[in-house]
This record gives structure tokens, C-alpha cells and sequence, in this order.
């Protein structure tokens, strides 16, 4: 594809959604409906559908009774993973459709969305090789009389509820794990971004996936999330999002104990050390910053750095932001798109105003720029940043940076924890013990030395602290959705208690 000739134009009209249940569309019907206008370009672009609490009852319905028949759970890893295999390369298939409805909904540019869609197709890849893997234990050092095995066993259903922030990604972080441990799944994904998780369901279907193993209801947070929640029919809910809504999650599983993943915010710290290469750092920096616009649970939003560079590395930041393209998303050359929301936007601005009048010096950046249409936020670095000062320490969502200096290695691990969050943080040092002895003390549950966003399957995501609890991803991911249960097999005759 020549990358300068522009995707796709925009839609004539909103592309209609209906929900998925048991294998089929549902269509909205008298159900009441909402338009999405594109972030970047204000005209609709889709048309999601209400549900009911009544369309949620029989969608757990419908979901436990293909986990109770054993239609999917009963099936060889071997026939799960060809379904997974199949849903690979329906995504693939439908790339161009899906990178589209991806960047119209949240804004985020076009060639991001591509990356994101094909890197979806190769979770799903990975995750058919799991559900081959996923096995139990033997202990067979109890004695000759007796095998004790350790079984692992499906879940049930899951209610699985996605952020804006990466709808198609996210859900592939989730949907192959939960299906490869023999699960089966109501998702709830944001109500402004819907599109793809329902696109999804069609692509699982036609993959093979037997009818009601994957369903898709679809609505508002406070209404159908809170309700699945609650829900006494689902086993588990995998939940990501803020740790506010997390919070509340956690109080309403409590009805019937289902266990919660959790996923929730970050404040995450980048380290940079003076013996770093301090362009490859400073790229890092940016990009971790202001990739998707900063609205990345892992973004790195806080900069640590070593107070004898502080100065050079503030103008090496400032010059780089300045040369990040930010505009419209479907020009295949956009590096930063556009705000989610005019609620997001209105916080991101509030924040920026707060930092400007509680003191701090704002380095670059700072307004919105908005045009005609569309909103979009300038990649913005603050200095001379108090520690507790909001900027410093509440989760923006937005490309917001807040420099804190630091003169030792104690100080800079001190600064780098003190927040409630501990979801990833970042390390820039040329020297390898420095680099290690950091990353056992930063308190979080991913660490990247020398890069900063990156990763691939393989490796668990999550966080420490009150950025959550549970596992996604890897073999880690898999064995989330499962029960284990414990087995005491005595060999021969038992010794009688009766005598
Ligand atoms: P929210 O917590 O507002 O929403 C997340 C999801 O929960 C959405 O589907 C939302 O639906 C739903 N929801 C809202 N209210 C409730 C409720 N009462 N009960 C159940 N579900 C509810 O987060 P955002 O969508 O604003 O996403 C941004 C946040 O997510 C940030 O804090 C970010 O750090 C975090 N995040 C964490 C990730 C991680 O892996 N740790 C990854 C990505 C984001 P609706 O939108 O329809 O209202």
C-alpha cells in the first residue's frame, strides 16, 4: 500500500450495529440506540445499540448453557486452538474494516490502528498454542500407595468489560486466553467504542466457535457493566479500566464471590539515569508520553531524571515534541490523533491549567488545538513540578509530561514509588547493574530497561498496588480462567478407619 494515498474517506452514513448473542445479530429494534461521532472529525460513524438488562440476563443465560453442555470446554486444546488459528486469519481478513471502525471511533491514527489489528491477529496466534500447553500438575512423591494430581478446569463464564483506549487490542489481550482455558464469555467494550469487539464476535463465529461461547452486549458503563458485575450467573469478571470504576467492580462482585481481574490505572515512572543514552532515552520519553495521545493505562507519564542532566535532556525532550505530527488520523503519516471524548478533553485542559496554576513552569505545549472540527490536545512538558501536585500524581489520560529530578539512586527508586499506582515503569541506564538493581525495587508489574511500550504475548500484564490484581496474557493469562482442583488417588486396598 502506497502510505501517503489516505485509507478510507469518511462514512456517508453511521455504520448500524446490533449486539451478538448465541451466534447471531440481534437486531436494535425498539431498543433505544446511540450515534458515535469520530473524535477527529465530528460526524457519526456508527450506531450501537442499548441493551437491556433483559438482553444481559439472556446473554449469561445463553453463555452458561454452552458452559454447562461442555460444547466448547469438552473440546480437545488441539480443536481450540484451530478455532483461535481461524479467528487469526479472519482478523487478517478483515483488516482494512477493522483499522477503519477502530480509528473513526477512538481517533487514533490509522497506521497505529493497522499495527494494533495485525498485532491482535498474532495474540490470537500465541494463544492457540496456550490452549495446547495449559495443563495441571502430578505429584508422584506421595508414596507408593498414593498419586495425588492437580487439575485445571475452565472457569465459566466470564463478563469481560474493555476501555476506549485500545478496544481491538485489549480485547485480544482477554478473549483468546478466556476461550483457550475453555471459558465462555459475555463482553461488555466501551459504549464509544464498540464496533470492533462486535465485528469480533462475527469473525469468532465464522472461525467456528460454536454458538453462545462468545456473546457481545452492548451499552453504557453505569447500566449494563455495573450490572454484570453484580450478575449471580457469571463466574468471573475480567474488568479494565480506572481504578475508581475498578473499585466499585470489586464491591459489586461480592454478591456471589466471583473472582475479578483487575486492569486499572497507572502514574508510571520513567527513570532516566545520566550514563543513559540520552537520545535513545529521550525518543523513549516522547513516545511514552504521547502515544494514542497519551490516553495508555502503561504511558510513561512521569519523568524521574537525574538532576545533572535534567537541564540538556528538558531541551532534548522540548525539541522532539515539537516534531511529533499530531492531526487527523486517517492521513497515514499522523503520529498522534485525536481525544476520546470532550469529557477527556475538558480533564486533560483541566489538569494542564491546575499544573499552570499551582506553580509549575510549563515547558512546551499546553493548548488545545482545535480547528474547525475534532479535538487534539498539544503534546505538553512541565518542569519545576512539586510531588504533590495533581500533574504529579493523578492519571491524566492525556499527553501530558511532569519532570521530577532526582540526585541519588535511593531518591530516584523513592520518587519512581511514591504513588498508589504501580502498573509499569521505565529505565534508561547504560549500566547493567544499575539497570537491575532498579528494576527490584520499582514496584511494578512491568518493567522495561532501555524501551519503553513494548512487548509481545509471552510475557503477563498487571499491576501492583491499585493498579490491579490478576493477570493477563502469557501462560500467566490462561491459568487466570481456571479452577484448579486438587485430586488423592490412594492405589490398592484402603486402610479401614472401622475396624
Ligand atoms: P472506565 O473505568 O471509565 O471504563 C472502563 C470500562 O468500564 C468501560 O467499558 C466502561 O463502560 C465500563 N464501566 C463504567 N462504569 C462502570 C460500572 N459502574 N460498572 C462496570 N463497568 C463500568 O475507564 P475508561 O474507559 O475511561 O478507560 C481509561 C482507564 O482505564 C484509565 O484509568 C486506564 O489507566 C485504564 N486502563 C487500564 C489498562 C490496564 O491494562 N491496566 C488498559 C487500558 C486502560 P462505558 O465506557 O460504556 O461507560
Amino acid at each position: 500500500m502506497d502510505k501517503k494515498t489516505p485509507l478510507h474517506a469518511l462514512p456517508a452514513s453511521p455504520r448500524d450495529f446490533g449486539f451478538f448473542v448465541d451466534g447471531h445479530w440481534i437486531e436494535p429494534g425498539s431498543r433505544a440506540t446511540v450515534v458515535r461521532l469520530s473524535p477527529a472529525h465530528d460526524v457519526p460513524v456508527t450506531c450501537i445499540t442499548r441493551c437491556t438488562k433483559d438482553d444481559l440476563d439472556h446473554a449469561v443465560t445463553v453463555a452458561r448453557e454452552a458452559f454447562a453442555d461442555r460444547r466448547w470446554s469438552g473440546l480437545a486444546g488441539a480443536d481450540r486452538a484451530a478455532v483461535l488459528l481461524k479467528a487469526a486469519a479472519g482478523i487478517r481478513g478483515r483488516l482494512d474494516e477493522l483499522s477503519l471502525l477502530e480509528t473513526l471511533e477512538t481517533g487514533k491514527p490509522i497506521s497505529q490502528s493497522r499495527g494494533e489489528v495485525e498485532g491482535a491477529a498474532a495474540i490470537y496466534e500465541y494463544a492457540a498454542g496456550a490452549a495446547r500447553a495449559l495443563h495441571g500438575d502430578t505429584f508422584n512423591n506421595l508414596g507408593d500407595r498414593v498419586l495425588g494430581l492437580v487439575t485445571r478446569e475452565p472457569i465459566g463464564v466470564v463478563g469481560l468489560i474493555t476501555p476506549w483506549n485500545f478496544p481491538f487490542f485489549i480485547l485480544a489481550e482477554r478473549v483468546p486466553f478466556i476461550l483457550a482455558a475453555g471459558c465462555t464469555i459475555v463482553a461488555k467494550p466501551s459504549e464509544v467504542t464498540s464496533a470492533t469487539t462486535l465485528v469480533m464476535a462475527e469473525i469468532l463465529a465464522n472461525a467456528g466457535l460454536p454458538d453462545g461461547v462468545f456473546n457481545v452486549v452492548t451499552g453504557s458503563g453505569s447500566d449494563i457493566g455495573q450490572a454484570m458485575t453484580e450478575h449471580a450467573g457469571i463466574d468471573m469478571v475480567s474488568f479494565t479500566g480506572s481504578t475508581e470504576v475498578g473499585r466499585r467492580a470489586l464491591l459489586a462482585s461480592a454478591g456471589n464471590f466471583k473472582k475479578l481481574g483487575l486492569e486499572l490505572g497507572g502514574k508510571n515512572p520513567q527513570i532516566v539515569f545520566a550514563d543513559a543514552d540520552l537520545d535513545d532515552a529521550a525518543d523513549g520519553v516522547v513516545f511514552g508520553t504521547c502515544f494514542n495521545a497519551g490516553q495508555c493505562c502503561v504511558g510513561g507519564s512521569r519523568l524521574v531524571v537525574e538532576r545533572s542532566i535534567a537541564a540538556d535532556f528538558e531541551k532534548l525532550l522540548a525539541e522532539k515534541f515539537s516534531r511529533i505530527r499530531v492531526g487527523d488520523p486517517l492521513d497515514p503519516e499522523t503520529q498522534v490523533g485525536a481525544i476520546i471524548t470532550s469529557a477527556q478533553n475538558d480533564s486533560i485542559l483541566g489538569h494542564i491549567a491546575g499544573g499552570l496554576k499551582g506553580g509549575a513552569r510549563l515547558v512546551c505545549g499546553g493548548e488545545a488545538m482545535n480547528g474547525k472540527v475534532g479535538r487534539f490536545i498539544q503534546p505538553t512538558l512541565f518542569a519545576d513540578v512539586g510531588r504533590d501536585m495533581a500533574i504529579a500524581r493523578e492519571e491524566i489520560f492525556g499527553p501530558v509530561l511532569t519532570i521530577l529530578p532526582f540526585d541519588t539512586f535511593e531518591e530516584a527508586v523513592e520518587i519512581a514509588n511514591d504513588t498508589i499506582y504501580g502498573l509499569a515503569a521505565s529505565i534508561w541506564t547504560k549500566n547493567l547493574d544499575k539497570a537491575l538493581q532498579a528494576m527490584r525495587l520499582v514496584q511494578a508489574g512491568r518493567v522495561w530497561i532501555n524501551t519503553t511500550i513494548s512487548g509481545g504475548p509471552e510475557l503477563p500484564i498487571g499491576g501492583f498496588k491499585q493498579s490491579g490484581s490478576g493477570r493477563e496474557t502469557g501462560i500467566y493469562g490462561v491459568e487466570e480462567y481456571t479452577e484448579v482442583k486438587s485430586v488423592h488417588i490412594t492405589l490398592g486396598k484402603r486402610d479401614h478407619w472401622v475396624s
